[in-house]
């Protein structure tokens, strides 16, 4: 039989292997991994793609992101800037993301997911597989309202979440999550370190009643609840209620992280993004904030270290929004952040694999080379990740990109298509 694609002499690194193989011939079928076997042994292909030693991973996973082309961090740009402008640099935004090696995206609450996803399924433009939440759903005051324009601003033209207060108004809001096109809810149930202007992390942002009508909502629905939420209590509240997916949660405790693994809740770990606010110097994020989000960052480390050490899943989110703040394409820099942290290099790499599968639900169809799952996979270079996770950070790293078999990015691609 002759395959449709072959990647011959790879070194291949998948979550679901004892350890990697070294010379590995990966035969790719209808978008599908058909086999894995010795290098040489793989037989005829219509395409031969020669990795020549390189590393060949899974198709990383940015957990959570926002693609609504933004390029201020100032919140009331996001209302106001809506425009056919910002909807095409959403579009490179997302082809950035998937020449630095991400085929898949979790969209964290945003009008243009849907759109954007059926846009890149249709073949009309190139781009990660997405995953929206559509718009989220914020309280009045929330994190996802904007405290400083007027509140029928942010209710008429939304632009990432829905204002939704008392158990009636939340049910309607996941309803029309899923109406729009949302596959999962996100929901904002604190503040936030930055990027509010009067809002605390400290705070549970909707009632135990609130947050269990959203849950029970959703997973009528068929969708799960990703909550931004930052600090130990609401977090627990959160879980409590039944929320599936923890965003950010920058402090964790150990009580906290016990209740997480035990209901197999997953974190999505953001901590690239408070190293870039102290790294910043514009007016958005006031000394204040800066300064908190310094103080807080050895207790975010030591969380993420703790979160992983009680057996929770701990999956990678950039928080990508607004270049030039977080800029698009630099998402894998999250893994370093982890592995600052003291998390070993192999459990950075599956933070950006099987477990951003895991908190979509997918780890069937997505997060490993495995045969009959999905062939989204990168080729890297010939140093291993395992050894310098630098080697997965930036596209000028990523040597090819294939999202269901078929190659559509990476610095070897004109090679690949043999212009
Ligand atoms: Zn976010």
């Amino acid at each position: 039989m002759t395959a449709q694609t072959k990647l011959t002499n790879a070194v291949l690194w998948s979550p679901d292997l004892p350890e990697p193989l070294d010379g590995a011939d990966i035969l790719v079928e209808g978008g599908l991994i058909a086999d894995i076997v010795p290098a040489g042994t793989g037989g005829a292909a219509e395409t031969v793609i020669d990795c020549d030693g390189r590393w060949v991973i899974p198709g990383m996973i940015d957990s959570h992101m926002h693609s609504w082309g933004a390029r201020s961090s100032n919140p009331v740009h996001w209302v106001v800037g809506q425009s056919p402008l910002s909807w095409f640099r959403a579009v490179g935004d997302l082809r950035r993301i998937l020449e630095a090696g991400f085929t898949t995206v979790r969209e964290a609450g945003g009008p243009l997911g849907p759109g954007l996803r059926d846009a890149i399924n249709e073949g009309e433009i190139t781009g990660p597989r997405v995953f929206p939440a559509h718009l989220g759903i914020s309280r009045t005051g929330g994190h996802g309202d904007c405290h400083s324009l007027p509140i029928s601003w942010v209710t008429e033209q939304p632009y990432m979440a829905r204002i939704a207060d008392g158990a009636d108004e939340v049910r309607t809001a996941v309803r029309a999550a899923a109406r729009d096109g949302g596959e999962w809810v996100k929901i904002w149930a604190s503040g936030a370190i930055a990027l509010s202007d009067n809002d605390s992390p400290e705070h549970l942002h909707f009632s135990v009643e609130e947050l269990e009508v959203i849950c029970r909502e959703a997973h009528a629905l068929g969708m799960t609840v990703g909550a931004h939420v930052e600090f130990p209590s609401a977090i627990k509240a959160c879980v409590l209620a039944g929320v599936d997916v923890i965003e950010h949660g920058f402090i964790l405790d150990e009580e906290t992280c016990l209740l997480m693994a035990k209901r197999q809740v997953p974190v999505v770990s953001t901590m690239a993004l408070l190293h870039r606010y102290l790294r910043w110097d514009g007016p958005e994020i006031t000394q204040a904030q800066v300064d908190l989000a310094r103080e807080l960052l050895p207790s975010v480390h030591a969380s993420a270290l703790l979160a992983y050490r009680s057996g929770v899943t701990v999956a990678i989110g950039s928080d990508s929004f607004a270049e030039p703040l977080t800029p698009f394409g630099a998402n894998a820099e999250e893994l370093l952040a982890l592995h600052e942290a003291g998390l070993p290099a192999v459990a950075c790499l599956e933070a950006a694999t099987i477990n951003g599968a895991k908190v979509m639900g997918k780890e069937k169809q997505l997060g490993s080379v495995t045969v009959g799952k999905i062939a989204d996979l990168i080729v890297t270079g010939r140093t291993s990740p395992l050894d310098d996770l630098n080697t997965v950070v930036g596209a000028d790293k990523i040597t090819l990109v294939l999202r269901d078999g078929v190659p559509v990015a990476g610095t070897g691609l004109r090679r690949t298509l043999s212009l």
